[in-house]
């Protein structure tokens, strides 16, 4: 019987048990990959601020960005930049057997090619079933998290639902050759509802990637063509991996001896698809609340449900507006995101933004609000009787 299990050695699923192991709980982590770090799409961009919550290791940090190239559907684009280092691209699977190592140390341990078909609360404690090495067993503990990703199967099986919105993403490493910044493409043809993204991670290689509705593989594929034929990258094989990206998070993310995180709970960012940063923002409010209630023995619901009014206060609304932004820029058409640019430009809209102290990294709400308020740009979508427009129209007007 251990303290806590945790269903997935990813990033969250690991510093979760580093955090309770930390703190002196027995902890067990139940990952159906080999080893950590096994199989990932992820770009790893990440700011200062979620940095500063990650081990330091060597070559972890691959690259950083203080500027960036963002692309109209035409090839036009606005170039951002700031003076210091706005963004770190670390290498993501180095990182899952860092967090791994050190919750290891820390005297979690760790049962690897182990999945987990489901849990259940019994009585006393968890029962977490899972086949391991292809043979079927258990796992029991006073409280279990469940960090499986997007994997739906074990939310569902503990009566917590699922994701029901996802992005679906690519990303594939290149030869770099001609481009010396971060760069961000738009428009139906390159990301249909979404972006893409070229990286770069070392002097030789960058970060090929994409987020988009529906099947990402002809348009990764496309991508790589076009940026090889436009001289950025070299031909080359290509390891392209895919993942997905939950839009929304699930109603509840506790139930007796339970809690969900991470990309599970459905804690990433709708507007970029980055999710660590507020993964691990949640994991953090999940082991302070199980810490709490593990003291006095009151692992119910009722008590549990504490994290969930913890992370809401944190994130609810952020995550609302950023997916309320994120619907908004999928309604538009190439036409339109050419005219927004368009006017972005003309009026310096960008500039402005970038000069005012709501933007970061991690928090979009306030600069997207920000950025609704503009009258050049509130004008201009008027005008463009754009359909996207109606879904913010009540909102802006009210504030
Ligand atoms: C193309 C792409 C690019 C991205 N780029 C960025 C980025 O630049 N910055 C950023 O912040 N975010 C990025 N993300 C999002 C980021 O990868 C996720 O938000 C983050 O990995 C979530 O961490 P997690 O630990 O919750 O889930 P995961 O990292 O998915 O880990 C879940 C773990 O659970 C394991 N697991 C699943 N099911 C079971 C089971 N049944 N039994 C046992 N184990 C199981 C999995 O094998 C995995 O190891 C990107 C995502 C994609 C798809």
């Amino acid at each position: 019987m251990y303290d806590v299990i945790v269903i997935g050695a990813g990033i969250v699923g690991s510093y979760t048990a580093h955090e309770l192991a930390r703190l002196g709980y027995s902890v067990c982590v139940l990952e159906k990959q080999p080893r950590p770090g096994h199989k990932t799409s992820c770009t790893g961009i990440v700011s200062r601020a979620c940095l500063e919550m990650l081990p330091a290791g060597p070559g972890i940090i691959q690259w950083e960005a203080h500027s960036a190239k963002i692309f109209s559907p035409a090839g036009k684009y606005i170039r951002v930049e700031r003076d210091s280092t706005q963004a770190y691209i670390l290498d993501r699977a180095a990182l899952d057997r860092l967090m791994a190592k050190q919750a290891k140390a820390k005297g979690a341990e760790f049962h690897f090619s182990t999945t987990v078909s489901g849990a259940r609360t019994d009585g006393n404690c968890v029962q977490v079933q899972a086949t391991r090495h292809g043979e079927p067993g258990g796992f029991t503990a006073r409280a279990a998290v469940i960090a499986s990703g997007s994997a739906a199967g074990i939310t569902r099986s503990a009566g917590l639902g699922q994701v029901h919105e996802y992005a679906q993403g690519a990303q594939a490493q290149a030869e770099r050759k001609n481009v010396a910044e971060v760069e961000v493409y738009s428009g139906a043809g390159t990301a249909p509802g979404f972006f893409a993204w070229l990286v770069p991670s070392s002097q030789a290689h960058v970060k090929v990637g994409l987020l988009c509705r529906g099947n990402p593989k002809p348009y990764i594929t496309a991508l790589l063509e076009r940026l090889t034929q436009q001289g950025k990258i070299n031909q080359a094989a290509y390891d392209i991996s895919y993942g997905t990206i939950p839009l929304k998070p699930i109603s509840r993310t506790y139930t007796d001896r339970l809690l969900v995180v991470g990309d599970a709970a459905g804690q990433a960012k709708p507007t970029t698809g980055g999710g660590i940063y507020f993964g691990l923002l949640c994991a953090r409010l999940a082991v302070q609340t199980l810490d709490e209630s593990l003291k006095i023995n009151d692992l119910s619901k009722r008590r549990l449900a504490l994290y969930q009014r913890r992370w809401h206060k944190v994130l609810k609304n952020e995550l609302a507006i950023d997916y309320w932004a994120h619907r908004f820029y999928q309604e538009l058409d190439d036409k339109q995101i050419e005219h927004i640019f368009k006017i972005i430009e003309r009026h310096g809209i960008h500039e402005s933004l970038l000069a005012s102290p709501d933007i970061t990294f991690d928090w979009h709400s306030l600069v997207i609000l920000d950025a609704i308020k503009h009258r050049s740009l509130q004008r201009s979508l008027e005008k463009l009787k754009a359909a996207p427009f109606r879904l913010f129209d009540g909102r802006t007007r009210s504030n």
